[in-house]
């Protein structure tokens, strides 16, 4: 139906000096509607171009093929990102981070409170890391993809609280929830995803060191990339018609700053997150707009703030005495952390999630509140801090619920259209199905 909606623009007439041409109705897919100069011809075409998109165009150019990325933002990087302190000049990670240090404090920050809670020692941890790790060795092919041996493996339908109290893994609870932001409900999420999250890569991460940039600002990965990738990339576009019933190349039309432009590909690989409102000019068909519907999508919102009347340590972590593992109901911050700067300065970062997407304006509020709740609580005097930028990252992930049944099989191959891959996931049977067939490759 949105497909429709887009055909309804009219086409327009313009002048080049004497002569005129039209210009193609929005959304459409077939080259002879468009001036050959608008018409771009690729081995691969890519949708997003944050990590996963980058990354791959960056793959399939080392290999030799073309690409070109749709990416609706200006720049690069997707969830990765830095702001700059403009006084300084100094970045601050808002988007990828790893924690250099353990926090220190927990907090209650449905009270403000500061809780008398000590993480599992690095030994207890390791030990229950071990352990995991031997369960997710059972499923090689979960590492790199969402193929299923089937019967599905009765793990991989508990939900990670299930799991954790199936194995005695209490242990790596809370430092789970530092590190794996943006799972929320952790504890209500099925083992499929969180083996996918805490995968093999993060585990000998865990234990080795995380990389990092030197310059400390994640930018300037995706800066250097777009450099590298030069016209290989249409920012500022979005996706308005697509066509994937041709046997040998997808067809998708683009918004562009410079009009309406048609990229022809023999594959099209999608790295936007495929919730319904992101796949409009997609040609989905009934069956996987009926899927598509059913993902939920989290919230996951940073930021940065002055005058906060934090310490210039602080290193607080929400915590929530009383409730399984100190896992607090979301919405709510993960934590809040101090950012030296040049001169004595310091900001506070903060990192806060919700199981559904919030509008920005009620997650900064929140956030104020949980800032005074804090101060109030531990004597500091109350502030009124003040923003300095604030990026939400939603939808972050999009999952299929737990106690949700699929309402429609794609098993049946004959409702292919062009290799969509589907994940259904219910707490009954099996429940996930895996169509593919070669074209369209929608990643969750
Ligand atoms: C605050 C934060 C901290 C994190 N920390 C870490 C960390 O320390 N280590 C780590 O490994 N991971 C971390 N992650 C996770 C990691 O950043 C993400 O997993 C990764 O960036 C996802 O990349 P992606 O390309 O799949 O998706 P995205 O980054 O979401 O990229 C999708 C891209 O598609 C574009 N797009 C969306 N819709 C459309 C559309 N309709 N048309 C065209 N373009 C579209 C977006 O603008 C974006 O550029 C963190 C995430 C966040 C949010």
């Amino acid at each position: 139906m949105l497909k429709y909606l887009s055909l309804a623009v009219l086409s327009t007439l313009i002048t080049l000096g004497t002569a005129t041409r039209s210009i193609p109705r929005c959304g459409a897919t077939d080259p002879a509607d468009y001036d050959s100069r608008d018409v771009y011809h690729r081995d691969v075409v890519i949708i997003g171009g944050g990590s996963s998109g980058v990354y791959s165009a960056m793959r399939l150019r080392d290999h030799g093929k073309t690409v070109m990325i749709i990416e609706k933002q200006d720049k690069l990087g997707g969830h990765a990102e830095a702001w700059t302190d403009p006084p300084s000049g100094t970045p601050v990670n808002i988007g990828g981070v790893v924690f250099a240090t353990p926090p220190r404090t927990f907090v209650d920050c449905t009270t403000g409170t500061v809780v008398d809670f000590t993480e599992p020692d690095a030994a207890a941890f390791a030990v229950a890391l071990d352990k995991y790790s031997s369960h997710l060795s059972e499923f090689p092919a979960l590492q790199d993809s969402f193929n299923m041996t089937y019967p599905v493996h009765p793990d991989l339908l508990l939900s990670f609280g299930e799991f954790v109290a199936k194995y005695g893994l209490g242990d790596l609870v809370p430092q789970v929830f530092r590190y794996n932001q943006g799972a929320a409900p952790l504890l209500d999420i099925s083992m499929v995803y969180l083996f996918k999250y805490l995968n093999s890569g993060e585990i000998s991460s865990l234990k080795q060191g995380f990389l990092s940039v030197n310059c400390h600002s994640v930018t300037e990965l995706y800066r250097r990339a777009a450099d590298g990738l030069a016209h290989d990339v249409l920012f500022d576009s979005t996706v308005v018609g697509m066509d994937r019933s041709l046997p040998e190349e997808v067809r998708v039309a683009v918004q562009t700053p410079a009009g309406l432009k048609l990229v022809i590909a023999k594959k099209l690989l999608s790295t936007i997150p495929p919730v319904l409102a992101n796949l409009v000019g997609y040609d989905i068909s009934a069956e996987e707009r009926t899927l598509f519907s059913q993902f939920f999508a989290n919230g996951y919102y940073t930021g940065v703030l002055n005058n906060t009347g934090l310490d210039p340590g602080a290193a607080l972590v929400n915590h929530a005495p009383g409730r399984p593992h100190g896992i607090p109901d979301l919405p709510g911050i993960y934590a809040m952390h101090s950012t030296p700067l040049p001169g004595d300065r310091f900001l506070t970062n903060v990192f806060y999630g919700s199981p559904a997407v919030l509008p920005d304006d009620e997650v900064k509020a929140d956030i104020v509140k949980a800032i005074h709740r804090y101060q109030m609580e531990n004597g500091l005097p109350v502030t009124r801090p003040d923003w300095l930028t604030f990026s939400s990252h939603s939808p972050l992930i999009s999952w299929w619920p737990m106690e949700r049944s699929p309402t429609a099989s794609t098993t049946d191959s004959s409702g292919c259209r062009g290799g969509v891959i589907l994940f259904i996931m219910g707490r009954r049977g099996i429940r996930m199905s895996l169509v593919r067939c070669g074209g369209l490759l929608i990643t969750t």
